[in-house]
């Protein structure tokens, strides 16, 4: 329930914490921070922890899997924003068009074909795989041009910008610098998609500068997770 006595005290230092960092690293790359979203990211973590959040003032919680996502966005109070940030198979995509205002993992053109609807609207990420593995989540920069004008003809969609998650192997900020290139890229020819969906936790300072817009912030807010990754 909402509101029940749990200590939400450091859960509130936390967010605190983290949202003076994101004011600082904005200061510090001349921006405001006004213009940045904190999707905190509560994949694995139990609902009473979300209502947690939700009871201080979170509203944009973001999940990686379907079945959880849906059942939590039914427990929780609908003025919420979920964004949907984990692989998703296309038999699943209308499934969480259902509860999701933002698709952060949009990589490739038959999920765009599965999330077209003629009667919603879903703010979507063109996800960019910056690893040379092509097993890891995201379309290769050689194919995104393709894809984002597959996701500008699809009805229902409004490409928000691009996505991606930093390859273990590579310094974040150049990975960063990387995404940066393929956002003005993608800009000269969907100039309203200026969004930069970057930066977990350990290392949201380096995506701020590189002019990320939505940090996807898990365990430096919620503490560690009990399970998966
Ligand atoms: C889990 C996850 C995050 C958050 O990671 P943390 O290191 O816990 O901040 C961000 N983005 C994606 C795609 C994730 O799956």
């Amino acid at each position: 329930m909402i509101g029940v006595t749990r200590d939400t005290g450091p859960l509130a230092v936390r967010i605190a914490s983290i949202a003076e960092r994101v004011e600082r690293a904005a200061d510090a790359a001349g921006r405001d921070a006004s213009e940045i979203t904190t999707v905190v990211v509560t994949k694995f973590q139990p609902v009473e922890l979300l209502e947690d959040l939700y009871s201080l003032g979170v509203r944009d919680f973001g999940e990686s899997r379907h079945q959880e996502a849906k059942e939590k966005a039914a427990a929780l109070p609908g003025d919420i924003r979920w964004h949907f940030v984990g692989q998703l198979q296309s038999k699943k995509a209308r499934a969480v068009r259902e509860y999701a205002s933002v698709i952060h993992s949009v990589d490739r053109i038959s999920l765009v074909d599965a999330l077209a609807s003629d009667d919603l609207d879903v703010g979507v990420f063109a996800q960019i795989n910056l690893t040379d593995d092509p097993a890891r989540g995201g379309v290769a920069p050689s194919g995104l041009d393709e894809l984002v004008e597959s996701i500008q003809a699809a009805p229902g969609m409004r490409l928000k910008g691009v996505m991606a998650v930093p390859p273990l192997e590579e310094d974040p900020a150049r990975s960063y610098a990387r995404l940066r290139e393929l956002s003005e890229r993608v800009m000269r020819a969907a100039p309203t998609a200026s969004a930069i969906s970057a930066g977990m936790s350990g290392d949201f300072e380096q995506a701020v500068s590189a002019g990320a817009t939505h940090l996807r912030i898990g365990t430096a807010i919620t503490g560690e997770r009990t399970r998966g990754a």
